[in-house]
């Protein structure tokens, strides 16, 4: 365990490198305490921040931190349909449109490939795609329901070298960029909250039960599902131009040569 001693009241919450390394100490701690590990080794940080951040009862923390595996959200395979129809029609139309305006880009589904001297790298994900280029990586997040999770934006925010990411809405006909300069002070915020929760977990010597009544999965009826794909098929064409505007702008790409 690294030296790193948990000082609340000697927290500066504006110093990010700190806020970081809390955020470690925290996740290594509650990895050792609830043996939380990944496959590679390294503490399982997404479950623990997103059972911290959900539950203000440590009991419900615990019940989440104690799952054995992973739970399959019972997401209807029609949700994950739409989604992936998507994403593969924003990937070709953003290679099509890149390569057009004279860029190279690879695609690819595997985080370290080594795709050697191309301009724009666009890796396929499970929550969408990201985009790389020589200064700029961009998360690009593909929302087929209504749900969004704060937690997970500000997490992709704080763990990847990522600075921007992009949430498409696509029901909502919404595109909506997140950016971690102009959300810092509510990140340190965020940070401060679930290093509090955790210490609160970890000092407490008995955890009562609860009554909280977890969320038992919904399944739409069929009428509901056919709604869904109407309002899907219809927002996604109307907001397809938005988000692939808003991409080249977030990357800040000029045409190297008349389009
Ligand atoms: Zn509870």
């Amino acid at each position: 365990m690294e030296a790193i001693v948990l000082n609340l009241h000697k927290w500066d919450i504006h110093n990010h490198e700190q806020n970081k390394m809390m955020l470690d100490y925290i996740c290594s701690n509650i990895a050792s305490r609830f043996n939380l590990y990944g496959l590679n080794g390294m503490p399982r940080r997404a479950t623990i921040i997103e059972a911290l951040a959900r539950y203000p009862c440590l009991t419900c923390v615990v019940e989440k931190l104690s799952e054995k595996t992973v739970k399959n959200e019972a997401v209807d395979p029609f949700y994950k349909e739409c989604h992936r129809l998507a994403v593969n029609i924003l990937v070709e139309e953003l290679f099509y449109l890149l390569t057009r305006m004279g860029y190279k880009i690879a695609i690819s589904t595997e985080m370290d490939l080594d795709y050697g001297k191309v301009d724009i790298l666009i890796n396929l994900t499970n929550y969408g795609l990201s985009l790389k280029n020589a200064t700029k990586r961009l998360i690009i997040e593909v929302k087929t329901g209504n749900s969004i999770s704060f937690s997970q934006i500000f997490r992709y925010l704080l763990d990847s070298k990522c600075n921007t990411i992009i949430v498409w809405r696509i029901r909502k006909r919404q595109v909506l960029v997140f950016n971690a300069q102009k959300l810092k002070p509510l990140l340190a915020e965020f940070v401060r909250m679930i290093c509090l929760r955790a210490e609160r977990l970890l000092s407490s010597k008995q955890i009562p039960s609860c009554q909280h009544v977890k969320n038992v999965s919904y399944q739409p009826s069929q009428e509901e599902l056919q709604q869904a794909f109407e309002d899907f098929s219809e927002a996604l064409v109307e907001t397809l131009p938005t988000v692939l505007d808003i991409i080249l702008k977030q990357l800040r790409i000029i045409p190297k040569q008349n389009v």
